[in-house]
């Protein structure tokens, strides 16, 4: 247990409240591709703080993510700030420069649509129908290439579709800075109305400030509630135009091709009232969307032009690489001259493979594009050997600083008593030469937004008798964030203060070394059973702890009791070898069982 002094902590927190409270500039300078992090750098505030706020905002971001320029807009008049666009002189920062076109230049674009929704809600079935509608009356033989992108076209107007369903990749994008789609069309199944991943597709389409259509889709089945999923989304504040609202909701069957025709008019509704323009008669820019190396061709990408044309022998600057269009073609694997705005286009002629979200420009010559890509190329070396910031209660000691050291903490329970608890014990918790902030706390499990938060501060997450999912662990492994989870609130009191004076102990952590399959048993009197076994991988050592997995289940636990190779002990017996194996206190043995081996290692 921690020595519990009384709490001196009082003048600290005083301290603390000054020190945040940096001057604030009057005037923030958007520039494209600003991360959260560089939002809060020039207003000099702590990240977290902008963080926060962009949860109340309803946008979850982690400190490395892009701001678009209307979140931007929002942080600006929540800290009260005049608002600015950055001006771009430098051309190796293309993507940011903002292109003047004479207004008799410009003229209407196709929009771009992605496709979004809940898993087997009929994302894929949708674009297959879509595509389909058309293939039938065009003379590339009726097969279209898979390219990242493809176009339809209704009335003599086209309409771009995004190849790739659902928000990840969209996300990604955006986390860039690449904002290519003009609309989202929500896809709702009839029968199974809003679902968790609808969800997260309106957070992420709202984000992106892309108008939203709703397709209720899977009409055709006998359960469907179409007045249900309008029910479910108005209340999600996707209020229906029907009931006084905003937003179109069609009715299809993306199986049956039913209401197909509507869906395509409704997005060209919408993409009219958007007044989609761009200006052909100028060099091209445009977003990578999907990239690859062709073993025959080299490295392959996938353009969707969003300004001017793109021509044959055009030289570009594409993310940090570059290169000169070779050949083109589109979604029909048609070899083409140029593309417009609008269109996804193939091209090969690249140096090297760029990223899904990477930008591209044409420029004049072969020399400002190789100079540009060099100097990108500097740039995200530079940002990728930065040292990184990510703490754990490990790394708290050693922080080098002559300054009070720091320790952030996000404080999870599954009741609220807990957190009381907490706070109150780690209060009196005092040594020398450090602090601990409390950042933040809540009930329940830690989620992605604890992670993010804990990224953006430095923070070390505390769980207390709750979960935490895979995919929370996994991005919590992404981001270099430190979640230790207790049963007990003194665990941690005393796992901190060992922290806070440099005392950790090492944290050890299971691991698998091998494992060996029980092919026979012998029953020896006053030894027990020994097992004959054949190391199936790995290697098993003596001194070892055991599981006995019996079809899939363990059914024992416990230590190695002897090792033997040809009736002699062995340290160790590898891969492929045969070996006898007893179990401490532990006869019940059978043939077929795997005897799973592990030891214990220090975590770094
Ligand atoms: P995704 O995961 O959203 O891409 O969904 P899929 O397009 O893979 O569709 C999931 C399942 O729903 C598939 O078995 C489809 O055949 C089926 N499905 C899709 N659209 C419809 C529809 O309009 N009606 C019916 N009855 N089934 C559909």
């Amino acid at each position: 247990m921690p020595k519990h002094v009384p709490n001196k902590n009082k003048n600290f927190q005083k301290k603390q409240g000054k020190k945040t409270k940096k001057e604030m500039p009057k005037v923030i300078t958007y520039r494209n591709g600003m991360t959260v992090a560089d939002f809060a750098d020039q207003v000099k505030q702590p990240v977290s703080d902008v963080i926060k706020k962009l949860m109340f905002l309803k946008v979850m971001a982690s400190k490395n993510q892009a701001l678009d320029r209307e979140n931007s807009e929002l942080l600006a008049m929540e800290y009260d700030l005049e608002f600015k666009d950055e001006v771009v002189t430098d051309v190796t920062r293309f993507e940011e420069i903002k292109e003047e076109d004479n207004p008799e230049d410009l003229v209407s674009r196709p929009a771009v649509v992605t496709i979004m929704g809940h898993v087997d809600h009929g994302k894929t079935t949708l674009l297959d129908t879509i595509r389909h509608s058309r293939v039938v009356s065009t003379e590339a033989g009726g097969i279209t290439q898979h390219i990242g992108a493809y176009q339809v076209e209704r009335n003599g107007k086209k309409i771009t579709f995004i190849d790739t369903p659902g928000h990840a990749a969209f996300t990604e994008m955006r986390a860039r800075g690449a904002k290519i789609t003009d609309i989202v069309v929500l896809v709702v199944a009839a029968d199974d109305g809003v679902m968790p991943q609808t969800r997260e597709a309106i957070d992420h389409a709202k984000a992106s400030e892309c108008d939203i259509i709703v397709a209720v889709n899977k009409m055709d089945v006998p359960g469907a509630n179409p007045d249900r999923v309008k029910q479910q989304l108005g209340d999600l504040g996707l209020l229906p135009e029907e009931w006084g609202g905003e937003i179109p909701y069609v009715e299809i069957s993306a199986l049956k091709n039913e209401g197909i025709d509507g869906l395509l008019e409704t997005i060209q509704v919408v993409a009219e009232m958007q007044e989609l323009k761009a200006n052909p008669n100028r060099e091209a820019s445009g977003t990578v969307i999907e990239a690859r190396l062709d073993k025959g061709r080299g490295p392959v990408a996938t353009i969707l032009v969003n300004n001017g044309t793109l021509r044959v022998q055009d030289y570009f600057a594409v993310g940090s690489t570059y290169g000169k269009v070779r050949a083109m073609s589109n979604d029909l694997g048609e070899q083409i001259k140029e593309s417009k705005p609008g269109q996804a286009v193939e091209i090969i002629g690249l140096n090297d493979v760029p990223q899904a979200g990477d930008p591209f420009k044409v420029f004049d010559d072969e020399k400002t594009v190789r100079d540009i890509a060099d100097e990108r190329t500097d740039r995200v070396f530079d940002k990728q050997h930065a040292p990184k910031e990510a703490m754990s209660l490990e790394d708290f000691f050693n922080q080098a600083s002559d300054e009070t050291k720091k320790l952030a903490l996000i404080i999870k329970a599954d009741v609220q008593g807990s957190i009381e608890a907490f706070k109150g014990s780690i209060n009196k918790i005092t040594v020398e030469g450090s602090d601990i902030e409390i950042i933040g706390s809540g009930v329940g499990g830690v989620t992605d937004g604890d992670i993010l938060l804990a990224e953006a501060s430095n923070a070390i997450i505390i769980g207390f008798g709750v979960g935490v999912s895979g995919s929370v662990r996994a991005l919590a492994k992404e981001k270099g964030v430190e979640i230790r989870t207790y049963r007990v609130i003194y665990e941690a009191l005393d796992d901190i203060e060992a922290a806070m004076k440099g005392l950790l102990d090492p944290v050890f952590e299971e691991q698998v070394i091998g494992e060996a399959e029980v092919r026979e048993t012998y029953s020896v009197s006053k030894v027990g059973t020994i097992a004959g076994c054949m190391v199936t991988s790995g290697v098993i050592k003596r001194n070892s702890l055991v599981k006995i997995v019996r079809n899939g289940k363990i059914v024992y636990e416990g230590k190695l009791g002897s090792l033997k190779r040809f009736k002699e002990d062995a340290k160790e017996v590898r891969q492929g070898f045969e070996c006898g194996i007893t179990i401490e206190n532990y006869n019940d043995i059978k043939q077929g069982d795997m005897i799973e081996v592990s030891t214990m290692k220090e975590v770094e």
